[in-house]
C-alpha cells in the first residue's frame, strides 16, 4: 500500500485531518507505531495509544519503508513490453525500436505513460526520471495520476519534430515547477552531435534544467566516441559541460578509472540499470570501482522494452546479485546500500534514498 504522508488528508478526503495511527509496522526490524498528524510524522514509538477521532490502520505483518525513485525510464515503452527480445542493442534500436516509435502518436505516449505509472505506483515508486517522445503528453499523464516525475525532453540531432515539441515545453516552463518537472535529455553521444550537445548545455543552464543522458552503455559506443573525438563518452561529455552536479548518466557500464574520477568530481549521478544491461548483454556496471571512488549512484529500470517491467524490487535484487557475482564477493552491494534507507544515505543521491523518520518530517512511505 502506497502511503503519501503529504497527501494523506486528501486521500481520505477530510477537511480537518484527525490524523492516523499506523499500528504494528516493522521498521528496520523493529515493530513500531507511527502517528501522522497534519501531514507530518508526529510520533514514532512502540505501543502508542490512539487519540480521540484518530484513524487507526492495522499494519501488523507489514514493513513500513521509504517509497522508491526510479531514475531512468522510458515510461511509454510499457506498450512495447516483450517486443523485439533477444537481440543486440544496435540491431534492436535501428531495426525494431526506432521504426516502431516512428509510428507512435502523442496519444500513444499518453496512454503508454499512464500504463507505466500504474505499474510504478503499484510497486512502490513515487518518482521517475523519464526520457521519451512527446513530453507534453507524458507530463499530462503524470500530472493526472498524482505521481512525481521529471520528464526529459528527448533530444537527437536530426529530429526536427521532437525538437519542436521540446521548444513548446520550454515555452510552457512555468507549468513544470511543481510535482512534475522537466529535464533536458540528449539521447547519447552517438545520436547527438557536438553542436546540439552545446545547445543543450546552454539552454539547460538558461532554464535551470537537469540533464539526463545515456552514457557508456556499450563497448561500441566507447570505441566510436574515441574514434570520432579522441575521448571516451564520459571525457567528451565533461569537455562539453554536460557532466555537472545532478546530471544523470544512465548505464555507466564501460568506464575507465579516469572516467569514474570525472563523474565523481562533477557531482553527476551514475544510474545503474542492471536488468537492461543484462538483457541487452551490454556489460556489467563496475560497482566496486564506482563505489570506491565515491560516485553518487542511483538505480533505474530503463524502459519496458529492455527490462520488461518497472519493478524497483527487481532492480535492487539485480544490482546486488550482479555485483556479488561479478566481483566474486558476497559482501559487495549489501542490502543496507542497495535498499533505500537512511543508513545508505551518504553516497547515494539524497532524493532517491532518504526518508527522514523524525517528527515534523513529511515523506512518502509505503506498507
Ligand atoms: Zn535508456
Amino acid at each position: 500500500m502506497l502511503f503519501s504522508i503529504s497527501d494523506y488528508g486528501k486521500i481520505i478526503g477530510m477537511k480537518n485531518d484527525p490524523g492516523i495511527l499506523i499500528k504494528g509496522a516493522v521498521r528496520f526490524g523493529e515493530v513500531v507505531d507511527v502517528r501522522i498528524r497534519d501531514g507530518l510524522f508526529s510520533e514514532i514509538a512502540p505501543n502508542l495509544s490512539p487519540l480521540p477521532a484518530e484513524n487507526v490502520l492495522d499494519a501488523r505483518g507489514m514493513a513500513i519503508v521509504p517509497a522508491f525513485y526510479n531514475l531512468h525510464t522510458h515510461a511509454a515503452m510499457s506498450l512495447m513490453r516483450g517486443y523485439a527480445d533477444d537481440m543486440e542493442l544496435f540491431k534492436w534500436l535501428n531495426e525494431y525500436v526506432w521504426p516502431f516509435e516512428a509510428k507512435m502518436t502523442g496519444e500513444d505516449i499518453y496512454n503508454g505513460t499512464r500504463l507505466a505509472i500504474l505499474e510504478m505506483i503499484k510497486s512502490g515508486t513515487v518518482h521517475f526520471e523519464d526520457m521519451y517522445w512527446f513530453p507534453l503528453d507524458a507530463a499530462r499523464a503524470a500530472k493526472e495520476m498524482g505521481i512525481r516525475a521529471r520528464i526529459g525532453l528527448l533530444t537527437l540531432s536530426n529530429n526536427s519534430n521532437a525538437n519542436k515539441l521540446n521548444r513548446e515545453c520550454l515555452e510552457r516552463i512555468d507549468e513544470f515547477r511543481g510535482r512534475v518537472k522537466i529535464a533536458y535529455s540528449p539521447h547519447a553521444v552517438y545520436t547527438v552531435n557536438e553542436k546540439t550537445l552545446r545547445e543543450v548545455v546552454e539552454t539547460s543552464e538558461r532554464f535551470g534544467l537537469n540533464i539526463h543522458i545515456h552514457c557508456s552503455e556499450t563497448e561500441k559506443e566507447v570505441a566510436d566516441c574515441i574514434g570520432e573525438h579522441g575521448l571516451t563518452p564520459t571525457a567528451w561529455l565533461m569537455k562539453l559541460g554536460i557532466l555537472r552536479e545532478n546530471t544523470l548518466l544512465a548505464h555507466c557500464v564501460h568506464l575507465t578509472d579516469e572516467d569514474i574520477d570525472l563523474i565523481a568530481e562533477s557531482g553527476s549521478v551514475a544510474v545503474h540499470v542492471p536488468l537492461s544491461n543484462l538483457k541487452l548483454a551490454s556489460g556489467v556496471f563496475p560497482y566496486a570501482r564506482i563505489r570506491e571512488r565515491g560516485v553518487k549512484v542511483a538505480l533505474g529500470t530503463d524502459g519496458c522494452c529492455s527490462s520488461n517491467d518497472l519493478s524497483m524490487f527487481g532492480v535492487m535484487r539485480g544490482a546486488a546479485y550482479l555485483a556479488k557475482g561479478f566481483h566474486n564477493d558476497t559482501t559487495i552491494a549489501p542490502a543496507s546500500e542497495i535498499f533505500p534507507s537512511p543508513r545508505a544515505r551518504a553516497p547515494w543521491p539524497r532524493e532517491s534514498t532518504a526518508v527522514s523518520w523524525k517528527s515534523g518530517k513529511r515523506r512518502t512511505v509505503f506498507l
